[in-house]
Parts: C-alpha cells; sequence; structure tokens
C-alpha cells in the first residue's frame, strides 16, 4: 500500500458520508426552524485573520495552523525572500473567523438592520497530536448571529443546539450544558490581572506549559489536565466574582432564560474556552461528567472590530455563535447504540437472464431510475443465480427478471425477495406496478 490518509485524517466512507448528509441536514432544519441561513466561506484564509480573530497566544493560532504555500511561495521563501501579506495563507481551524470577515466584507449587517443568522459546515484543520475524539481534519457544524448583544440571543442560540441534539437521539438527560461569562473589556483586564498575580504567588506548582501561559494568557491556565495545575486553579480568583454590573445583569438574564425554557446547566468558573475572541456568555455541551465537548461557543462582541480594523463604535457587530464536532457526535451516538450506520438497500434489481437480453436490462433500469426507483443491475457479465446472490446483498427487495421468454413477452418476471412469489408484468405497466408495492 502506497498511500493512506495523513495522520490525523480520515476517509468518511460512504455510509459515514451518508449519516454525515443526513446529520448537516437535520441541523439546517433545526436552526431553520429558528432564521438561520446557510453561508459557506473558503477554506483558506489569510493567515492575519485568524491570528487577529483568535489570537496569537491561543494553541489554535500559536502551534496548530497548517500554512498553505503554492509552488512558486514556497521557492521564494526558501530563497529567503519574504511573502506579501496577501500571501500568507492558512487552512481554517475553526468556521466563525471566515464567518465573521465574509460579514464585514458584505456588509451583511448595515446600521439599522436585523441580527444576520448565518450556518455553515465543513471540514476544519488543526495540527493537534491525533487521538481519539481529536482529528487534523474533523467536520463542524456551525451557527454565527452578529448585530445584537440582547442576552435573548445566547439563549435562543443555546436552546437550538440543545434541541438539535435531542433532535438526532441523544436522551436528554444525558445533555450536559456548562455555562460561564468571560467578562467584557470593562471587568475583565483586571481580573486577568489579578488572576495572573495568583498565579505567579503559585508559579512553582505549575507545569511548564501553564508557566508560559501565566504570561501570554492567564485564564487558559483553567484549562490544564495536570493534577498539579487543578489543585492550585481551585482556590484561583474566579471571574463571576469579579464581573461588572453590566456583564452581571447579561449573564443573569441569560439563565433566567434558560430557566424559563426549562434547560438544565451547569455554572462551571473554569470554562475559559481555547480562543481569545469571547466576551461574556461561553458554553461547552458535554455528555456525562468529564468527556470530550461535542459542541461549544459563545458571545464574541469585539470580534467584527478585531476583523475590521476599525475601532469605531458605529462598527461594532456583536455576535454569538457555536460550533459542533461530526465526528465526536456520531462516536458518542454509536456508543450508546443510537446510531448503527445505515446499509444502502435497493428497491429493485434488474438480472439478465439471457445475452440478448442486456441491452433490454440496460434500458428498464434506465426507465425505472427515471420514476425515482433506487434500482441495480449487473455489469460483470454473472450468472443468473450470482446475480440474485448480489441482489440479496444489496438488500433489493424486488428482482426483475428479463430472459428470451420475457423479451418476446415484452415484460418481467417480478420476483418478490421477501415472500419469493413471482408475477409476469407487463413493461408498460412495470413502473406503476413497482410503484403499488414499494
Ligand atoms: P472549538 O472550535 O474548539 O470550540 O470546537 C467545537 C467542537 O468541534 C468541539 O466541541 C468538538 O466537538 C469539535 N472539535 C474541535 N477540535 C476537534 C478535533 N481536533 N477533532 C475532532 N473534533 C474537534
Amino acid at each position: 500500500m502506497l498511500f493512506k490518509t495523513p495522520d490525523g485524517m480520515h476517509d468518511m466512507l460512504p455510509e459515514d458520508a451518508e449519516y454525515w448528509i443526513s446529520f448537516e441536514h437535520a441541523a439546517r432544519e433545526t436552526f431553520a426552524d429558528y432564521g438561520f441561513r446557510p453561508i459557506q466561506t473558503p477554506m483558506i484564509e489569510r493567515t492575519d485573520l485568524f491570528v487577529r480573530g483568535i489570537g496569537e497566544a491561543t494553541d489554535v493560532v500559536g502551534k496548530e495552523m497548517y500554512r498553505v504555500l503554492s509552488d512558486t511561495n514556497l521557492e521564494n521563501l526558501l530563497k529567503g525572500e519574504k511573502l506579501k501579506d496577501s500571501s500568507r495563507l492558512s487552512l481554517r481551524p475553526e468556521g466563525t473567523a471566515g464567518v465573521v470577515r465574509s460579514v464585514v466584507q458584505h456588509n451583511l449587517v448595515p446600521q439599522g438592520a436585523p441580527p444576520v443568522k448565518l450556518t455553515y459546515s465543513g471540514p476544519m484543520f488543526r495540527a493537534e497530536r491525533p487521538q481519539k475524539g481529536r482529528y487534523r481534519q474533523f467536520y463542524q457544524i456551525g451557527v454565527e448571529c452578529l448585530g445584537s448583544d440582547a442576552p435573548t440571543i445566547d439563549a435562543e442560540a443555546i436552546i437550538m443546539l440543545i434541541r438539535f441534539f435531542e433532535r438526532v437521539g441523544f436522551p436528554k438527560n444525558d445533555i450536559l450544558l456548562l455555562i460561564n461569562s468571560m467578562g467584557d473589556d470593562s471587568c475583565r483586564p483586571a481580573y486577568r490581572e489579578k488572576l495572573r498575580q495568583f498565579e505567579e504567588q503559585h508559579i512553582d506548582g505549575f507545569c511548564d506549559s501553564c508557566k508560559e501561559r501565566i504570561q501570554t494568557n492567564p485564564l487558559r491556565t483553567f484549562d490544564c489536565k495536570n493534577e498539579g495545575c487543578r489543585t492550585i486553579m481551585a482556590d484561583a480568583p474566579k471571574i463571576r466574582e469579579h464581573l461588572c454590573d453590566d456583564c452581571t445583569a447579561h449573564y443573569d438574564r441569560v439563565k433566567e432564560l434558560l430557566d424559563l425554557a426549562g434547560i438544565r446547566y451547569r455554572e462551571d468558573d473554569t470554562l475559559v474556552r481555547g480562543l481569545d475572541y469571547y466576551t461574556r456568555t461561553v458554553f461547552e455541551i458535554q455528555l456525562g461528567e468529564g468527556s470530550n465537548a461535542i459542541g461549544g461557543g459563545g458571545r464574541y462582541d469585539k470580534l467584527a472590530q478585531e476583523i475590521s480594523g476599525s475601532t469605531k463604535e458605529s462598527d461594532l457587530i456583536p455576535g454569538f455563535g457555536f460550533a459542533l464536532g461530526f465526528e465526536r457526535c456520531k462516536e458518542a451516538l454509536m456508543e450508546r447504540g443510537i446510531v448503527t450506520l445505515p446499509g444502502k438497500s435497493t428497491d429493485l434489481f434488474v438480472a439478465c437472464a439471457s445475452p440478448d437480453a442486456r441491452v433490454a436490462v440496460f434500458e428498464i433500469a434506465q426507465r425505472c431510475r427515471d420514476e425515482y426507483i433506487d434500482c441495480e443491475i449487473d455489469h460483470q457479465d454473472r450468472s443468473l443465480k450470482s446475480q440474485f446472490k448480489l441482489a440479496d446483498k444489496l438488500g433489493a427487495r424486488f428482482v426483475a427478471i428479463v430472459g428470451d421468454e420475457e423479451l418476446t413477452q415484452n415484460a418481467v418476471k417480478l420476483r418478490n425477495m421477501e415472500t419469493h412469489e413471482e408475477q409476469l408484468v407487463s413493461l408498460t405497466d412495470l413502473e406503476t406496478t413497482l410503484e403499488e408495492l414499494l
């Protein structure tokens, strides 16, 4: 075997791909009920979009981005030339930055307009260490709602995601919603400093990565899985106690709306999310205690300004969004026996019982397909017996046999594969007979 999928990447084989399509369709339908319309943005964007948007100090941007170079640009780089900004490109590690760029570029939220609600789906790329539930190319479905900072937007989107998870089959009781507020520009800087001072007092107890994080992104130490770091962080000051009045009121309203909708949640002071752009509400959904998150997101009121480069108050486009990971959802559903990937089944197999019937078999199959009857034929000159075996393997419900006798009678012998009953059906009646039987 000369070539296999690159490390951390996987093929979506037909059953998987069929499931992905139906999963994506269910998401589109659920989100459409809440007014979300589809958008697709390029898989490659300017590297600086992610650096500015997601933040240089995040793992995603700092360590996990796949850079994209044309041959010419690679040669130029190797010659020591500097790349133009427009040639510094990366594969998208997430969907939000691209969608927000698109909203700003095409002015999708003009002054006074209602919020724009968008949903996207497709592959994302992160050069992470591959392990179960963590891939280098994985598929996300996400939504972004831009143009309002109202807490109703946050609550509506969270409720919508939970409804989607229920729709695809996750038992209500397994869905664990964790929420927190990250504050905003008026309260987070002071909290960040207080946290950094606390962490510096305990610096010797932290792992090497956390020691680095304390300088660049002190909130990220909450994410560390190391026992020593976790013990220290259990006593760290919590952002909830340092929120300004506006952020507290916003957070309280979100919780009130979730309560009204009967959504259970747990407030988690350590939930800080990996990307820098979040402000105020952040949330994650897990299936049971301590499992990998299957989805999450939050509010990003400053991201559009960060991306447009404008500091004007009028260019502020507050936003809220989330993304869910297809592979993790599918694995969790399969582990619970909720999803077994569907095998392909065929309505009709047209079997050829005589070399003279080949063209007729081809034509009959074509006519049936034109009437949306799912149909298959043999392409390898198999014997009638092995065509029946193939029909069985394909799960065909009926087999239409065409031999010399049927050719002269302008008919097929139609066999019900379950009851084994056979009837002669004239070609003119074949489609209508099948439509009645299927
Ligand atoms: P994030 O963009 O990091 O907030 O992730 C949103 C969701 O995408 C997560 O909850 C996961 O379900 C999924 N996800 C993130 N990173 C990966 C990965 N490397 N492999 C598979 N799924 C992922």
